[in-house]
């Protein structure tokens, strides 16, 4: 497949739903302007209007094996003939939910040996906040960092602070923020020195920021951290909802720090959310911790099952750091011309910054214009997060697109135009 426009965008059909829920949605839409059609192949699909688009957001990193790839059209087919899809997973057991714990706690760092199944990325950090909580009755606060982006449940947002729009007005949990510097150990040292290091209920951190700019951690930075809070028996929480499994081309981006935590989130790639931790760390009491559909929804565990399976079988981790590697040398080649800044990150966990946060909404409008999806995070930053099956000629198209796009946007006076700029935030240039 390659990327295909045969309409205006949005096109006729993709409007009329489009209409409707920005009529309905209670949440105000700032949507990609098309409609999903069900179609697709690998890392292209296509929208009910019947344009290809390239996608390089992958549902925001939970499509790792992009669309309708004939492993997971298989277990589809096996749930065709059986209802319900949702079980009461924590009350009453189904076989998926043993099956996706078994292969999800081989893949996991030494020294996590269970996990606890839920419904989304929020609701996993949640959990990890609430069991390491458990442990120390003498919280006074936990700690996360500036730029962090754990979710938007109130738990989890209490220790969200990439954005004011996500927080503003909501009250928190007691918490301390540490700044992105290598000044936060001593920050954190200054902290237990005054509260007390029973005080502190955790440290949590995303290895690789994610919503907040695609800041990965400075290297240093962790080993401290992992120091202080060990020195100190404070549980360290390793946020790994978007950067873990496989993403950045090993299993848990930790590893790439060869360092471990001692609680750790994961969800999006997983197709459901798990709280990840040592058995000691869980709560012994029956019903500390629940929910109805946790560990219940077994096409989302049959389809995380055989996610794993497959990165395992088609050896994706090895190919996530070969294109990892492909796609982060022509981004340097457009840097070196001058025309973006500061690429970054590992495996297919790239991103890339733009002059301001203008130009950057202007950059993301236009590549889908031309048929290329991408996301923007942080402040002024790019994320290209493709499928873990995507092929070099995918990425030169995609590369291909993004050098056209930077060079229209970069233009004095470059103004959009069309019905696009009524759903994506752009520019203030459109007319
Ligand atoms: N943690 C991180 C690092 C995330 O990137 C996200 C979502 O983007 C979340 C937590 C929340 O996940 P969800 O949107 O599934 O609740």
């Amino acid at each position: 497949m390659k990327i295909n426009l045969v309409t205006k965008l949005p096109g006729k059909r993709s409007l009329e739903v489009l209409k409707i829920l920005h009529q309905l949605n209670g949440a105000h839409p700032n949507v990609h302007p098309f409609v999903h059609s069900g179609k697709g192949q690998g890392c292209y699909f296509k929208d009910l209007d019947g344009n290809t688009f390239l996608d390089f957001a992958s549902q925001v990193a939970s499509l790792p094996l992009g669309y309708n790839h004939p492993d997971l059209l298989e277990v589809l087919k096996k749930y065709s003939n059986s209802t319900p899809i949702k079980y009461a997973g924590q009350d009453f057991m189904v076989k998926e939910h043993a099956d996706l714990l078994e292969e999800l706690l081989n893949i996991v760092p030494k020294g996590f040996t269970n996990a606890f199944l839920l419904n989304s990325g929020a609701e996993a950090v949640e959990n990890c906040i609430k069991i390491a909580m458990r442990g120390r009755p003498h919280t006074q606060f936990g700690i996360c960092f500036e730029g962090s982006f754990h979710g938007r449940t109130l738990g989890a947002l209490s220790f969200t602070t990439s954005k004011k729009l996500y927080t503003s007005n909501y009250l928190h949990i007691p918490r301390k923020i540490l700044s992105f510097t290598h000044k936060a150990p001593e920050e954190l040292e200054i902290l237990i020195k005054h509260y007390g290091p029973e005080a502190v209920g955790f440290v949590m951190f995303e290895p690789i920021q994610g919503e907040g700019g695609y800041r990965p951690f400075p290297f240093q930075l962790v080993k401290e951290l992992r120091k202080i809070t060990k020195q100190n028996g404070i549980p360290l929480i390793a946020d790994e909802v978007q950067c873990g499994m496989g993403r950045t081309g090993t299993w848990w981006a930790l590893e790439q720090y060869k360092c471990n935590a001692d609680i750790m989130s994961a969800a999006k790639a997983l197709q459901v959310g798990a709280c990840i931790a040592n058995k000691i760390d869980f709560p012994k009491e029956a019903g500390a911790i629940s929910s109805t559909w946790g560990g219940g929804h077994v096409l989302d565990m049959a389809m995380g099952l055989q996610i794993i399976k497959t990165i395992k079988k088609n050896d994706l981790l090895g190919h996530i750091i070969s294109m990892g590697g492909y796609l982060r040398k022509r981004l340097l080649e457009l840097q070196d011309y001058e025309l973006i800044d500061d690429v970054r990150g590992f495996g297919l966990m790239q991103a890339f910054d733009m002059a301001d946060d203008k130009e950057r909404n202007n950059m993301v409008v236009e590549c889908f214009k031309n048929g290329l999806v991408v996301l923007g995070c942080g402040h002024k930053g790019i994320r290209l997060i493709p499928p873990y099956i995507v092929t070099k000629n995918e990425i030169d198209e995609a590369i291909g697109v993004i050098d056209m796009c930077l060079k229209k946007v970069r233009k004095k006076g470059f103004k959009h135009y069309g019905q696009i700029c009524n759903y994506l935030y752009c520019g203030e240039n459109h007319t």
